[in-house]
């Protein structure tokens, strides 16, 4: 089979053992001179209580051995730098170098969040343009930067949103969310102290305005919808959704994390939406990783405003910029300063860099996404089939008949040197592929990976078990992935002595 694969694959030492396993006792990674000055009693500077006399099982290794194992489990990793990484709706797009250097400039860089802020002036100029950026492009009134993740901007945005209702008299009791939603919707709204009601999809994948205006009580607080929904299509009637929630006193929000689909062409705050989040770790190339750092900005329209989490960045006179803590009507903080800065500089260099041509971003996006649909529609079976936006969802149903399932699919794209796809998600489509490529791709790349997929269908109808025993090249296999997440072992001990999860 391995002639069918043309992508370069990783050439590493696939046989990397623990550094506790190099250890022989007495190496160092260092050699010093002797002491020639009295030796400071550990004891004595920290107290007997704290002293430790030794690390059972520390491991003995020479700087080479050190540098040498870290730099080979470094790459195991796959990352955008090396390839594709179609994960749909993660976005994984590259993050542009000048994002970097801007961030590592002399002043930024070396800045600390809690300096006086007469010496913090140039940052606060820098959070201002993109407050000033993320407002025009969202066509929504005001905005904090502050929330940390898409989610937490999901959370902060509902409690505006029951902030709000509660100044009137009545938090209200249920936020509708569609089955085609992103699952942090329904955590968040259960989180912020409300319950969940689920809005059926019609056979389109919208939603279904007749059921709607049923479903649309005085005790609903906000709809959450995400646009473009998980399958990855553009949610047509956001006007007319707005408006039956409206007019029972009802919010709108929206989950923008998928903004990549609509920068540049539509914007929420004109479509009837209240408030929404960003991630700037999606649409504005900024780096994921590792759980974060990140940044899921809220946007909102003027009536939720007053509630805004502290501190707001407010401009005095003569322009000076302030953080402006005397808000009585404030949710409260969010986040520590005004949420990642490091991050929110990185996505203003993004906007700045395009400028006008964020729009072809989007363009591109959603090109590519559609260039990938073309190539695969033969070989995939389409749920849904209304225009695809920045991502494009298939079903295994066609490789389901030779047992072969998406996880078998995306596990063994890994062996043609792609990232997987996204498995199993959107709930409403069994068997789900979710792929996006992101702006980021040329056509060269996206060749290669249609080509892999086309390949691997094929695969699944005359060898299924090739398909179905993938990875074949990696170190390991099929992971307990459960077992991983439930009863994570997270520190090593001596053998014989395995530490408990709780550990
Ligand atoms: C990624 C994503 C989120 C959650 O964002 P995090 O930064 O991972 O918390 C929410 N909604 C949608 C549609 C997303 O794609």
């Amino acid at each position: 089979m391995s002639e069918r694969i043309k992508k370069a694959t990783r050439q590493t030492n696939q046989n990397e053992g623990l550094i506790f396993e190099k250890s022989s006792p007495g190496k160092r990674a260092f050699e010093l001179p002797p002491l020639d000055v009295p030796a400071a009693d550990p004891a004595k500077a920290l107290g007997e209580a704290h002293r430790r006399g030794g690390v059972e099982g520390f491991p003995e290794v020479s700087e080479i051995e050190v540098i040498r194992h870290f730099t080979r489990l470094s790459t195991w990793n796959y990352a955008i730098d090396l390839g594709m990484y179609p994960l749909g709706s993660c976005t994984m797009k590259y993050n542009p170098r000048v994002n970097e250097f801007v961030a590592r400039l002399n002043g930024i860089a070396t800045e600390h969040p809690y300096q006086p802020q007469e010496l913090s002036q140039g940052c606060l100029k820098v959070l201002q343009l993109l407050e000033k950026c993320l407002l025009e492009i969202t066509g929504m009134d005001a905005i904090t930067l502050q929330p940390a993740a898409g989610a937490q901007g999901e959370l902060t945005g509902l409690l505006l949103i029951r902030a709000h209702h509660t100044k009137n008299g009545n938090p209200r009791k249920k936020v509708l969310i569609p089955d085609s939603a992103h699952g942090t919707n329904p955590a968040t709204a259960v989180i912020a102290g409300y319950e969940v009601e689920n809005i059926k999809s019609n056979a389109e994948g919208q939603v279904d305005l007749a059921h709607l205006r049923e479903q649309v009580t005085p005790d609903v607080a906000a709809l959450m919808l995400t646009n473009p929904s998980t399958l990855g299509i553009f949610e047509q009637q956001i006007p007319q959704i707005a408006e039956v929630l409206h007019a029972k006193g009802a919010l709108l929000y929206m989950d923008g994390a998928n903004m990549n689909a609509l920068a540049g062409i539509t914007k929420p705050g004109d479509l009837g939406v209240d408030v929404m989040h960003l991630n700037l770790h999606k649409t504005f190339s900024t780096p994921h990783g590792g759980g974060g750092p990140g940044a899921g900005p809220v946007a909102m329209k003027k009536i939720l405003e007053p509630y805004l989490p502290v501190p707001v960045l407010a401009e005095k006179e003569g322009g000076r910029l302030a953080l402006d803590f005397q808000r009585k009507d404030s949710i409260g903080r969010v986040r520590a300063f005004v949420g990642n800065f490091g991050v929110l500089v990185r996505a203003l260099a993004y906007i700045l860099a395009y400028g006008p041509g964020l729009r072809q971003a989007t363009e591109d996006a959603v090109m590519n996404a559609n260039y990938i649909r073309k190539g695969l529609e033969d070989a995939f079976d389409l749920p849904y089939t209304k225009p695809s936006m920045h991502e494009v969802v298939f079903s295994d149903a066609i490789q389901k008949k030779n047992g072969v399932s998406t996880m078998d699919i995306a596990k063994r794209l890994i062996d043609y040197g792609f990232h997987p796809y996204t498995t199993a998600f959107p709930l409403i489509v069994p068997g789900a592929l979710m792929i996006e490529p992101t702006e980021s791709e040329s056509i060269e790349e996206l060749d290669l990976f249609i080509d892999a997929m086309k390949s691997i269908a094929l695969e699944a109808t005359e060898t299924p078990d090739l398909v179905k025993t993938a990875p074949h090249t990696t170190r390991v296999r099929r992971l307990d992935e459960v077992g991983a997440a439930r009863k994570p072992i997270l520190r090593w001990k001596p053998s014989g002595k395995r530490s408990e999860a709780a550990d």
